[in-house]
């Protein structure tokens, strides 16, 4: 695996059932999964000669990012390298631009959009679409909401032209909720999907997965899945293909693609019959895949950020001995503010305890004592998920 974070790491650890001799090639020994993977390289994913090192010997090359410059992919293929996903198939991971034109060509339905190559283009896409405000994103290498801008006036998207990166620009969608939907497909062309799940974003970043998506009307969980599952023959996927969508006026929406295993589905760790990092091996060693159903009848994933320093084994004592049924993920990363160094997961019968029980475990792990001042909504019971008439029972037929 290409990329040392914590997917590589999560990754690494489903290798050891599966005897699967995983190696990693990542920045440096501190990354996150170069600390728990004896076979680590250390190199850089953007120079070819070390890329061809790494891959020598390889049964399959696959990624904890989707970072790896394109042209050095496709040398790699052209040597013949056992690349999955391959490039042709990545690209629409690595630029926007590209799969809201291919998803588009293709008849999927996606917020409009129009390359923003300056102010006019802008404005002329405003006036096309539902007006002020417009985002406007970077087309490569954003993460985490870095490289996404909403923008409410001309003199602001003049500031955002102004950083010089290439740009396209969207309609601002009033979604009433942001959905995911995680497929895997392998090379022989087997596929499975977990159930949709239900993303709760704060900043441009993940907060919090619930999976299955509560309230959500069966036919559009089906028909999530369907697309989830036609996109990732159609792009040729092998891996696992993350779909992030959008629930606007009742219709599904794909804002983003990722290949790769994604925050989204960690919760399938503990929460489904096959994790997510099992099922993306098994993929792109085109092994069969595994069952996907649910453990349990919920899963809750909550994300730990990086908050204050303090003693970080104090604060595990404390949640693992205030709630022995949480699982708790510590990716080993040093702790900057914002920065996702771990996630907790609570799988049982009542969603919204589940939620509570994520969300205190997160945030004490974040802020330890200081979680109830630093971080008082998010220990607090979040009201319930489905907008009345929008994803509830009521909308039913
Ligand atoms: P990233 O690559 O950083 O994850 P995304 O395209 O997924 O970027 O956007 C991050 C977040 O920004 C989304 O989860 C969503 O909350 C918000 N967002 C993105 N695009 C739109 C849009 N067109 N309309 C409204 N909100 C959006």
């Amino acid at each position: 695996m290409v990329g040392g974070g914590q997917l590589a790491r999560m990754t690494c650890q489903a290798a050891i059932p599966l005897g699967v001799r995983f190696r990693v090639l990542a920045d440096s020994p501190a990354d996150s999964a170069a600390q728990v993977c004896a076979a680590t390289t250390v190199g850089d994913y953007r120079s070819l000669a070390d890329l061809q090192d790494f891959a020598a010997g390889c049964d399959a090359v696959t990624f904890d990012h989707e970072h790896v410059p394109a042209g050095h992919l496709q040398a790699l293929e052209r040597a013949s390298v056992p690349l999955h996903p391959g490039p042709a198939a990545l690209h629409h991971a690595q630029d926007k631009l590209a799969m809201r034109r291919h998803l588009t060509g293709l008849g999927v339905p996606c917020p409009r959009f129009a390359p923003a190559p300056g102010l006019p283009e802008i404005i002329d896409f405003k006036e096309m679409s539902r007006g002020w405000p417009v985002v406007l994103k970077a087309t490569r290498g954003g993460y985490d909401g870095k490289g996404v801008w909403v923008c409410e006036t001309p003199g602001q998207a003049a500031e955002v032209l102004g950083y010089g990166i290439d740009l396209m620009v969207e309609e601002h969608v009033p979604f009433e909720a942001e959905l995911a939907v995680l497929a895997v497909r392998s090379p022989f062309g087997q596929g499975a999907v977990y159930p949709v799940v239900q993303t709760v974003q704060r900043d441009g970043i993940c907060r919090e997965v619930l999976a299955p998506a509560p309230g959500l009307a069966p036919s559009l969980a089906r028909e999530a899945e369907a697309l989830a599952l036609r996109m990732a023959g159609e792009l040729g996927v092998t891996g696992l293909l993350a779909v992030e969508l959008f629930l606007a006026d009742g219709r599904l929406l794909v804002n983003e693609l990722a290949m790769r295993p994604h925050n989204c589905g960690h919760w399938t760790i503990e929460g489904a019959r096959t994790s997510q990092f099992e099922q993306h091996l098994r993929a792109v060693l085109d092994l069969p895949l595994g069952v996907t159903a649910m453990a349990a009848p919920h899963a809750v994933m909550a994300n730990v950020l990086g908050g204050s320093d303090g003693d970080m084994l104090g604060r595990l004592h404390h949640v693992l001995a205030a709630d022995p049924a949480l699982r708790v993920h510590l990716y080993g990363k040093a702790m900057r503010p914002g920065r996702k160094i771990g996630h907790v997961t609570a799988l049982g019968p009542d969603l919204a305890g589940l939620r509570r029980r994520a969300q205190a475990g997160a945030a004490y792990l974040r802020w330890g004592e200081a979680a109830a001042e630093a971080e008082p909504a998010d220990i607090e019971p979040v009201p319930a998920v489905s907008p009345a008439g929008k994803l509830g029972e009521g909308t039913r037929t």
